[in-house]
């Protein structure tokens, strides 16, 4: 059980070196930005303010739910680290989907403000949440595994690798800088994780692209932009837009 421990304070912790590797990363002058606009004044300290409160959230559910027994654990065999790991990945898709569209609506909007308080994405914005929002998420995702653990015990160090893997896909997904090559939405790859446009996107613009990590439930109900691809390829190939209200494909 000890390794749990491990698992939470890593997890409490982690997403603040990620942040920082990417924005020092971000500061290089030979980034593609996918949108060369200035950050609005008092963002990122507004942003890192609201990191201190919702950052450990995902770990102190996560240990909560271990410890109260309402996620259940079995010995970390490779197959079950494998299948722990895809599911939480799976999961997590279809809960952030859901919710973040709910979240979109009138009703449901004062949980999701907060983090739309930001229009130009940059990679303090992926830990900048209303505490109500981070519970309601983070408290879904383990809803989901504990459920599954019933029928299947599952592997903490598969969540754990998962956690980590979306904590930093999620920061890049915030940077504001596209390291995919043109073209990327045509690859095999790009019709199964989204690059850091997508998410500019979704803020820029406020509705539509809800997906985290994958494209695939906007495509299935058709709430993804269309210009993503051609602005993916655009700025990919060092032409950033510069407003945040600008569309490439007319017909849209
Ligand atoms: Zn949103
Ligand atoms: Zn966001």
């Amino acid at each position: 059980m000890k390794a749990v421990y491990v698992y939470s304070v890593i997890l409490a912790f982690i997403n603040f070196p990620f942040v920082m590797a990417v924005e020092s990363y971000a500061a290089r002058l030979q980034v593609k930005k996918v949108f060369a606009v200035d950050v609005a004044p008092g963002q990122r300290s507004r942003e890192i303010r609201n990191s201190l409160l919702t950052t450990p959230v995902h770990a102190t559910l996560f240990l909560a739910a271990l410890q109260s027994g309402f996620l259940r654990i079995a010995s970390d065999t490779p197959p079950l680290v494998f299948a722990s790991f895809l599911f939480a990945l799976l999961w997590t898709e279809i809960w952030h989907y859901a919710s973040h569209v709910a979240f979109h609506l009138r009703l449901l909007h004062f949980i999701h403000r907060e983090h739309h308080e930001s229009h130009l994405t940059g990679p303090w914005t992926s830990v900048s949440f209303s505490v109500v929002e981070k519970l309601i998420f983070s408290a879904g995702i383990l809803a989901g595994l504990a459920l599954l653990s019933r029928l299947q015990p599952l592997s903490a160090l598969g969540i754990f690798l998962y956690y980590t893997a979306y904590f930093f896909a999620n920061v890049l997904g915030h940077s504001n800088i596209e390291f995919r090559r043109p073209g990327y939405y045509g690859t095999f790859l790009g019709r199964i994780f989204n690059s850091p446009t997508y998410h500019s996107l979704h803020h820029a613009r406020y509705f539509k692209n809800y997906g985290l990590l994958t494209p695939w439930l906007d495509n299935l109900f058709g709430t993804g932009w269309p210009d993503t691809a051609e602005i993916q390829s655009r700025v990919a190939g060092g032409k950033p837009l510069t407003r945040l209200g600008e569309r490439l494909n007319r017909m849209h």
